[in-house]
């Protein structure tokens, strides 16, 4: 069992002796600020670590979540993992939250950050590559070089410190330690390298910061009796806990994208010109296996999207392109045995023969399985194609995986609950029984943000939704002067949407998809009245204080689509249970990603802004009470001459 931490409970100081006011927090931390819900959320927290329950808690932007349930888990003396949505946030944790913590109130505490391995430079790899011609072009050696310099000097080897390398620079693919071409405890590097100092310090730590996708990565391997990433823990507690279902259907499910096997080939030919092993007939099989992949990967339709790709589907597929699905299995087949033929044979060969293994297992089982728990589908991303078996409901492998195994889970997030109850997250994510709160908001709402349901127009399925939409959009970026996020379900729409408000109005727009995210974030942030035109991705997670984001816009009730093959086939179950999908799966998800979008707004106490909702459903539809009374208590009006007024007075 996990040990006791060295930042075990002071006796004498209280939790309300902490964030009470006046307390340690206002003492040691200057511009502190007392606020109820987080000295609340703290009291929950701690209670929940002492009793050994689990517990949701909504906490809205602004209430200091973080600190809220840090300082409990640290003082619960247990081991804990904290799980956030996003490594930035994770960044954000172990720079700045967890030095405030051992400076204030517990100089012993050993906090230790984990990401996935791909983050990570293999040394193994860069002395191979010392002196062999693999780098391509003037700026791989460039970079080369600075990787090599750093490899000496820092700690962690985490990619994030090389600020000069692009974020797609394929040289790092080459470079990096993912498990695939470790040859783990037989490799000269392994008491060096940085993924086992990274287990040893997690071995230490009374605090381990992961993000959802190696937390999930981490219970999915476990359950097959692969080991583990992470040490033992015995609680946790999940930051914007909202994401998880998706996270864990994702490591839950299976997948094999058309780059896997474009991957393999190149690892094989780099792993063979680094061990200067000649293997003429091994290098021959692999250009038939790009060859065959291409061949079997192009009889996908071309459209681009996610497609139902269940056992009536494939079987159509099949039954036309036999050969071409025959070939492919053997081209990998042949692979795995050519590989396994190679005299001497090192680890890293073996390593990439048992991944060619992998990868025709998983092909045969996207291509035949019939396991009816699972949804089969496609997509076609850019060149890629993507083949994917997902859950179809996750909370049984949670119950069992997660909220069994572990007494304390602390699941929080500003977007938890629908119309003030945690049914339906505790029904997709199988929430055994849990201590359940909604906090207060720490935002004057009502006087800092109004929302506008414009009267007038259209319905959104109406061919002149679009039209009435522009004018609408035009009318508010001059009342809130641009600063705004459009933000809308489909790249259709925001592509109209922006085509169409670019010919009426002069602040400068961006687009989604025009630059990659963080650039475009910066643009936003540092160029006057801009106005960004976003889908999903910007819906959350993105953090813009200040007046420079004074209006957000949602073009309609974001509700899942429901041809995408993994909401059907939720929809589709629920039907079959004799329940009603719509009230309990559509509308709180949709629920949910509007209070995301909404709260990108108000981030802090001085910002004030204007929220629009240019789908009048939320206002005609029965169901549409259940937005509003999930929405906090914002202003609301169908006048757009009070959002003029509003916005027209001065900053308190
Ligand atoms: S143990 Fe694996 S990841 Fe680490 S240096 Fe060796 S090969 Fe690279």
């Amino acid at each position: 069992m996990p040990k006791k931490t060295a930042a075990a409970k002071s006796e004498e100081v209280t939790i309300d002796g902490i964030f009470g006011p006046g307390g340690l927090l206002a003492k040691r931390h200057p511009g502190y600020e007392f606020r109820a819900s987080q000295l609340e959320m703290a009291r929950i927290a701690e209670e929940a670590f002492a009793k050994h329950q689990h517990v949701l808690i909504e906490a809205g932007t602004g209430t200091g979540k973080t600190l809220a349930y840090l300082i409990p888990a640290i003082r619960s003396g247990r081991r804990v993992v904290v799980s956030t949505a996003t490594k930035s946030l994770q960044e954000q944790l172990f720079q700045k939250d967890v030095p405030f913590l051992q400076k204030h109130f517990a100089p012993n505490l050993k906090a230790a950050l984990m990401k996935g391995r791909a983050n990570f430079l293999c040394r193994h790899k860069v002395h191979q590559m010392e002196g062999q011609p693999v780098l391509k072009g003037i700026d791989e050696i460039d970079w080369f070089a600075q990787i090599r310099d750093w490899e000496k000097l820092t700690e962690t080897g985490d990619r994030s410190e090389l600020t000069f390398l692009p974020d797609d620079a394929d040289l790092w693919n080459r470079m990096d330690a993912r498990s695939d071409l470790c040859s783990g405890q037989k490799c000269p590097e392994f008491q060096n390298c940085f993924i086992t100092a990274m287990h040893q310090r997690a071995q230490e730590a009374d605090l381990i910061i992961v993000n959802h996708h190696l937390f999930f990565a981490d219970l999915a391997i476990r359950q097959d009796d692969f080991g583990s990433i992470l040490p033992e823990y015995s609680a946790v507690v999940f930051d914007e806990a909202h994401e998880i279902e998706d996270v864990a259907s994702d490591y839950f499910g299976r997948q094999l994208s058309s780059y896997r096997f474009e991957e393999l080939a190149r690892d094989t030919e780099n792993l063979l010109r680094v061990l200067q092993i000649e293997a003429a007939p091994l290098r021959r099989h692999l250009a038939r296996l790009r060859e065959r992949a291409r061949s079997f990967f192009e009889r996908f339709p071309e459209r681009e999207g996610r497609y139902p790709f269940g056992p009536a589907e494939r079987n159509a597929f099949v039954d036309q392109n036999r050969e071409a699905y025959d070939e492919l299995a053997a081209a990998v087949k042949r692979i795995e045995t050519e590989l396994s033929a190679l005299t001497p044979k090192p680890e890293e060969v073996v390593s990439v023969a048992r991944r060619a293994s992998e990868m025709r297992r998983e092909l045969a089982f996207l291509i035949e399985s019939e396991e009816k728990s699972h949804v089969y589908w496609y997509e076609r991303r850019g060149r890629g194609i993507f083949l994917a078996a997902t859950p179809i409901d996750v909370s049984e492998i949670l119950r069992e995986r997660l909220f069994e195994q572990f007494d304390t889970v602390v699941l929080t997030s500003a977007t938890l609950a629908v119309a003030g109850r945690f049914d339906y997250l505790k029904q997709r994510l199988g929430v055994l029984p849990a201590a359940e709160s909604v906090l207060p908001q720490e935002f004057d709402y009502p006087t800092q943000a109004i929302l506008y349901i414009p009267r007038a127009l259209p319905d959104v399925r109406n061919p002149s939704f679009g039209a009435s939409a522009a004018a609408e959009i035009t009318r508010l970026l001059e009342i809130s002067q641009g600063r705004a996020f459009c933000l809308f379900t489909s790249n259709a729409q925001m592509r109209d949407l922006h085509e169409r408000v670019s010919r009426l109005v002069k602040f400068p727009l961006l687009l989604q998809g025009t630059a990659p995210r963080s650039v475009l974030l910066d643009r936003f942030r540092t160029t006057p009245h801009a106005v960004l035109f976003a889908t999903a991705s910007f819906w959350q997670g993105v953090d813009v204080p200040g007046a420079q984001l004074s209006c957000v816009i949602v073009d309609r009730l974001p509700f899942a689509v429901p041809s995408d093959p993994v909401v059907a086939a939720r929809v589709r179950v629920l039907q079959e249970d004799g329940r009603n999908p719509f009230a309990e799966y559509q509308v709180p998800e949709a629920v949910l990603a509007l209070k995301q979008g909404f709260g990108r707004l108000i981030r802090s106490k001085t910002d004030r802004g204007v929220l629009a909702i240019l789908d009048n459903r939320i206002q005609r539809m029965q169901y549409g009470k259940i937005f509003i009374e999930s929405l906090p208590a914002y202003a609301t009006t169908q006048d757009l001459a009070e959002v003029a007024r509003f916005m027209a007075q001065p900053e308190k």
